[in-house]
C-alpha cells in the first residue's frame, strides 16, 4: 500500500519496525540528498552533464586518470562538508538498538559509517569515494595525499610506489563488483524479516534484485523513496514523502 500522508506513513513504519526482528536497511542515493551530496543520476545530475569514466578507459589512459582525480576534487567540496541526514541517524538509531545487523548501501559518501555504524557492518555496494586505494596491491592512499602530489606534479594523478595506479576505492562502470560485499548483501537480504529500500530507484543492477529476494524470503518489504519504482506493487508499505520526515522520529540519543 501507498502511505496517503506522512502520518500514515510514519504510524505503518512504526508497526513494522516494532515487529521485526531482523531489519536489513538498503540505501541509495536519496538518503543523502539532504546532506548535500547530489544524485549523479538524476536529471540535471553530474552524470547527466559528464559522463562517467568507464574502468577500462581509467586503465588505458593517463589522460583519463587525471581527468578523473580533477573531477574527484571538484567534488571534494560538497563530500568533505557533507554530514549525515535525519534518515542516517534513524538507521544508526536502529542498528544501536539490536534492530539491524548490518546495513547495506549504494552509496559510496561514508555517511552511514560518519553515522556511527561500525565500517564491517556497512556493506557498500559501490565502494567509497572518501579514501583510495592502489588498484595493483590494494594500498590504501588518503585523499589529502594524492590531492597534494596532483598538485605539486603539474595535475598528474599519482601512481603507487609498487607501479600501480591509484583510484578512490568506488566501483566504476566496467570494474567488476566486491564479490564479498555482494555476497554479504545477498545473505543478510535472505536472513531478514524487514527489507527497508531508502531512497533507491531500485533500477541499477544488482539493486533491483534485492527487493525480489527479501519478498520471496519471507520478509516485509518496505520502500521509502520519492519517485515510484517497479517493486511498488508488492511492497507492504510505500512511502513517497521526504526520507528525512518519514525517519526522524526513529532517531534516538
Ligand atoms: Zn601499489
Amino acid at each position: 500500500m501507498i502511505a496517503s500522508d506522512l502520518e500514515t506513513a510514519i504510524s505503518r513504519l512504526r508497526d513494522l519496525v516494532e515487529g521485526a526482528q531482523a531489519i536489513v536497511p538498503f540505501t541509495g542515493a536519496g538518503i543523502s540528498t539532504e546532506c548535500g551530496i547530489p544524485d549523479f543520476r538524476s536529471p540535471g545530475g553530474l552524470w547527466t552533464k559528464n559522463q562517467p569514466i568507464p574502468f577500462d578507459a581509467f586503465m588505458a589512459s593517463r589522460e583519463m586518470r587525471n581527468e578523473a582525480w580533477r573531477r574527484r576534487f571538484v567534488m571534494e567540496e560538497s563530500f568533505a562538508k557533507a554530514r549525515p541526514g535525519r534518515g542516517h541517524r534513524a538507521l544508526a538509531s536502529l542498528y544501536r538498538a539490536g534492530k539491524v545487523p548490518a546495513l547495506v548501501t549504494q552509496n559510496i559518501d561514508n555517511l552511514h559509517q560518519d553515522s556511527g555504524i561500525p565500517s564491517q557492518d556497512v556493506v557498500e555496494l559501490h565502494g567509497n569515494t572518501t579514501y583510495a586505494v592502489c588498484l595493483e596491491c590494494t594500498e590504501r592512499y588518503e585523499l589529502s595525499w594524492v590531492k597534494k602530489n596532483f598538485e605539486a606534479n603539474g595535475h598528474h594523478a599519482p601512481d603507487c610506489s609498487c607501479g600501480g595506479y591509484i583510484k578512490t576505492a568506488t566501483v566504476s562502470f566496467g570494474q567488476a563488483m566486491p564479490a564479498d560485499a555482494m555476497r554479504r548483501a545477498q545473505e543478510l537480504t535472505k536472513s531478514c524479516d524487514l527489507f527497508l529500500a531508502v531512497g533507491s530507484s531500485l533500477v541499477v543492477w544488482p539493486a533491483a534484485g534485492f527487493p525480489l529476494m527479501a519478498k520471496r524470503n519471507g520478509a516485509a518489504l518496505v520502500i521509502i523513496n520519492r519517485e515510484p519504482t517497479e517493486f511498488d506493487e508488492i511492497a507492504d508499505l510505500v512511502v513517497r514523502n521526504d526520507i528525512g520526515d518519514a525517519l526522524a522520529s526513529f532517531i534516538s540519543h
